[in-house]
């Protein structure tokens, strides 16, 4: 067993800013994440306080090289579950290896299902992310790929700055309402075309639906049954916490997008930091 004081789960912004904080206070955190996250997806990030134009891969590798240098474990794996013991400690489960924490901050994003059909216009019109992007369509045409509560998030944000919005479920059946004037195509997608940019998108029965830009919203979120399983209360789309980041389980906290709100760099750093606190105030009762 790999004892540590706080086993951080995700090693996305969240993650890495909580850990680098607890290794500031005095504690002895191990960082377990299985990828990079959403910043893996992100073409380039240039609204990041002080930081240089720079994609989110490169920007995400930055932030767990400085972790190693403050001699912090980055281990990649997958956590596959996570026990309390009788002590109210935690056992960490992963494919590979078990980690024992006395608290467990859970870092571990939203999950972004890709879209395969989509991935020659990424960064070209099609978005994982709108309130990253959603900007740049503000007076066009956009479509949006879901059904679920994720996609309903994401409608939300973009029926706020653009008028033009089709839902494509792509075959599945909607199991959100979308509000009025917001078009919804149940067709199955069969190709995006389009030259430098995406132009549009070729339905099963080959007809053509024209559209600026295409935003994917697909599945769910990640991190819910490892969350559910341990008896951690969720809303519909999100972990929820208090205003120290604690779920109602004590000694396991969470931030960043899995708790929903903005879902951006700056915000999932200062939930790190802000966790990373109320964690040493719990560690030192
Ligand atoms: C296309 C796109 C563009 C974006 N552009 C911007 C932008 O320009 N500016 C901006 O500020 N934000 C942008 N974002 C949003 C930003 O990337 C996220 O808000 C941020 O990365 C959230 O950080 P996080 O640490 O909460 O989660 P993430 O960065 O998603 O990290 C989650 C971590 O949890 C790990 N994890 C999950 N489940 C497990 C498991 N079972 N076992 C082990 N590890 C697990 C993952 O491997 C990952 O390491 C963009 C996002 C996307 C998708």
């Amino acid at each position: 067993m790999n004892n540590y004081d706080v086993v951080i789960i995700g090693y996305g912004p969240c993650g890495i800013s909580c850990g680098i904080y607890l290794k500031r206070y005095g504690f002895n955190p191990v960082i377990i994440g299985k990828d990079l996250g959403a910043l893996e997806k992100a073409h380039m990030i240039e609204n990041l306080y002080g930081a240089e134009k720079l994609s989110g891969s490169e920007l995400a590798k930055k932030g767990i090289a400085q972790a190693k240098e403050f001699d912090i474990p980055v281990i990649t794996d997958e956590v596959l579950d996570i026990e309390m013991d009788d002590d109210m400690e935690f056992n960490v489960s992963c494919k590979n290896d078990t980690y024992h924490g006395k608290a467990i901050m859970l870092a571990l994003g939203k999950s972004r299902n890709k879209f395969y059909l989509a991935k020659d216009f990424e960064g070209k019109g099609v978005s994982y992310c709108a309130t990253c992007d959603g900007f740049f369509y503000r007076k066009k045409k956009v479509g949006l790929i879901g059904n679920g509560l994720f996609m309903a998030h994401e409608l939300d944000v973009l029926a706020k700055m653009i008028p033009d919005i089709t839902v494509f479920t792509n075959g599945l059946k909607l199991e959100v309402e979308i509000p009025e004037g917001v078009k919804l195509n149940t067709s199955k997608i069969k190709e995006f075309y389009g030259n430098e940019k995406l132009e549009g998108v070729i339905l099963d029965d080959d007809s053509k639906v024209e559209i600026d830009g295409m935003f994917i919203a697909l599945g769910s979120q990640s991190g819910f049954s490892l969350a559910s399983h341990l008896g951690i209360e969720l809303n519909e789309t999100d972990i929820v916490v208090d205003k120290d980041f604690m779920t109602n389980i004590n000694g396991v906290f969470a931030g960043g997008d899995v708790i929903g709100g903005l879902l951006q760099v700056s915000k999932a750093i200062s939930d790190g930091a802000i966790a990373a606190t109320s964690i040493s105030k719990y560690l030192k009762k």
